[in-house]
């Protein structure tokens, strides 16, 4: 049996304190919060996931969803749908929308942290509400005042839920592949023919519509995604009074059986002429959606914690359960709990490590997202959105592979009983291995880190957020004295500082070979400043910031080494096979 499901309430209290909850709450549009409502908000809703969404996760594993190939229609297990409708009807849904559009009014940090405990109870069910807050975020910037009229308050509300409907059987990785198309009518309405595939939440039976925000092309467009616009196109129309009308000509035509997240029913959808409205400029589709692609990045890297978290909590449970052996030192003739070994003491301190980072990352690229937005002053808002720009990308790819990682620790922990599915952590293996593939793979994370964040302003943001690193470091040795492994801190910082000039000096086929282990030293470095800020908080503190530095920080100079080994190294002959393309001018 897998361990009951407990919100992190104690770790997510004290990383807020670390990245600045105070600060944020002194920004204008949150005058009306005091500390204790944050803290009271995310009790209550830590009870509701553990009472109500937690106990649903593995039914959704086990049963899946289905398509009703006759109707198109798509129905979730019954469990599922109860739960997301309670989570409905007792309010919670939209507590970081500003109140003005009929949310919580708290910041997004405190979203983040509330979608946190979400995706740690159930992981399918949470990209439900997770597309929905994007697609919130995007039509509330982009929309005209009647669309937000139309579509914002009840997707707000719960009631409806919306999809995000880029990828097509061509166009993946390449959205500029794309080839939906939109074409106006006699009566001047947009058509929208094509067919998206696997799109999260494409068509269920939980909310009363389905907002699809998609990207097609509009007669005579330039080529690639210049030429793409954004349409929301309904599931069944909206006549004018606000009320439900016709069937719009959108269906689901498949459901993919998949390796994981069973309970998120991912959609092969066929639009044959449906009727969509366009969301800002034609042409603009790629810009809007990259608000809610940004969004989308920041909440996918979160679910790479969430499961991370999860699958520790089971790992920990059952290494103080599970006696196999006599650990060094114990009674001879008895048997210890297996915690006692020091082999999978490092293990569980490897999950517990990597989750502070993730969450400290994370947290602070949402708190400096709330700066970013709403501090009076201009030039500090401006420093504010530059890191978390660049922070997007390293988060995305970073937090996925580690909650792989931490997810694979946990069967490790496990044992021959962690390959069965009864223990309930293989799901959470499972379950992980999407993260780095949707949302942009983490390969493409990579080289939007090199190309767009880093080499196009000449490393600036890059290197501030370094010193940064560096200055949390030697301000927590002004504290406490040298901190355990700092000395692998200082060098991480030196190679990432190193790896950085050599991307910004060299081709474009060089820096894209390294632009993954580059990425890597890059999440660890800045991950081991936040985790130095942390250490002044406690001894056990300081102690997982010298377990970390040993442990990851120690193998900064090995990733430098691959981040800056070039692209010639990677010929096709190595593998067997010859190709038309160098890359080299
Ligand atoms: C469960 C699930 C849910 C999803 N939900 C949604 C959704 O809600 N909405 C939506 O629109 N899409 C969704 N997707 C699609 C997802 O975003 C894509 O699968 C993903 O972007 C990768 O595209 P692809 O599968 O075509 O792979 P490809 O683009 O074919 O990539 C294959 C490999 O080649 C690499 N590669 C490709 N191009 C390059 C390049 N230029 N440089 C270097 N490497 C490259 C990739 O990194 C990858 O390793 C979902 C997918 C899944 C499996």
């Amino acid at each position: 049996m897998s361990a009951p499901y407990a919100p992190p309430l104690g770790a997510i209290a004290r990383v807020l304190g670390v990245v600045g909850l105070d600060e944020v709450l002194e920004l204008p549009p949150f005058g009306h919060l005091a500390a204790g409502d944050v803290e009271d908000v995310l009790a209550a809703f830590g009870r509701f996931a553990a009472e109500v969404i937690a106990p649903t996760d593995s039914i959704g594993d086990h049963e899946g969803a289905h398509l009703d190939q006759q109707t198109g229609e798509v129905t979730v297990p019954r469990p599922l749908r109860d739960a997301l409708r309670r989570w409905v009807d007792d309010g919670w849904p939209g507590l970081a929308v500003p109140i003005d559009l009929g949310g919580g009014g708290f910041p997004e940090v405190v979203g983040l942290a509330a979608d946190e405990i979400f995706a740690t109870a159930n992981l399918s069910l949470s990209l439900n509400p997770m597309l929905t807050e994007g697609a919130i975020q995007l039509l509330s910037r982009w929309a005209t005042a009647r669309q937000k009229k139309t579509y914002v308050e009840l997707l707000v509300s719960g009631r409806w839920s919306a999809t995000m409907d880029l990828t097509e059987p061509d166009a993946g990785s390449d959205l500029g592949a794309i080839r939906t198309r939109a074409t106006l009518d006699d009566d001047g309405r947009w058509r929208i023919s094509g067919t998206k595939v696997f799109i999260t939440w494409g068509e269920h039976d939980v909310a009363e519509n389905i907002v699809h925000l998609v990207l097609a092309r509009t007669p005579g467009s330039p080529p690639g995604t210049k030429g793409l616009s954004l349409f929301v196109v309904p599931r069944q129309l909206v006549d004018d009074d606000g009320s439900l009308g016709m069937r719009n000509a959108v269906r689901c035509i498949g459901v993919e059986h998949k390796l994981g997240i069973h309970g998120s029913p991912t959609c092969m959808l066929e639009f044959d002429g449906a009727i969509g409205e366009l969301v800002g400029r034609e042409h603009s589709g790629m810009e809007a959606m990259f608000m809610m692609m940004n969004f989308a990045r920041l909440s996918v890297a979160l679910q790479g914690l969430a499961v991370a978290e999860r699958a520790h909590q089971q790992a920990l449970a059952y290494a103080l359960d599970r006696r196999q052996g006599r650990a060094p030192g114990a009674q001879a003739g008895t048997t210890s709990p297996i915690i006692e070994h020091p082999d999978v003491r490092r293990m569980l301190l490897l999950q517990a490590t990597s989750i502070d980072a993730m969450r400290l990352l994370l947290y602070s690229t949402a708190a400096t997202a709330d700066v970013a937005h709403h501090h009076p002053d201009t030039t500090r808002r401006a420093a504010c959105q530059e890191r978390v720009d660049l922070l997007t990308p390293v988060a995305k790819a970073w937090c996925t592979d580690e909650g792989v990682r931490v997810a694979s620790l946990a069967v490790q922990v496990h044992g021959g009983s962690g390959y069965v599915e009864e223990t309930g952590v293989a799901q959470r293996y499972r379950d992980s291995r999407i993260g780095p593939i949707y949302e942009g793979t983490n390969g493409i994370q990579a080289i939007d880190l090199v190309q767009r964040k880093v080499c196009r302003d000449g490393g600036c943001a890059m290197r501030r957020a370094l010193d940064d690193a560096s200055i949390s470091l030697e301000s927590a040795a002004l504290d406490l004295g040298e901190l355990p492994g700092a000395e692998h801190m200082r060098a991480a910082v030196s190679a990432a500082q190193e790896a950085t000039e050599w991307m910004v000096s060299s081709a474009d086929v060089d820096r894209l070979a390294g632009a993954t282990p580059y990425l890597e030293l890059i999440a660890l470095t800045i991950s081991g400043g936040l985790l130095a800020k942390q250490a002044v908080r406690s001894v056990s503190d300081a102690g997982r910031f010298g377990f970390f530095a040993v442990e990851r920080l120690s193998a900064a100079q090995g990733l430098l080494v691959a981040a800056t080994a070039g692209a010639d190294r990677l010929t096709p002959d190595l593998l067997g096979c010859s190709l038309a393309v160098s890359g080299r001018a």
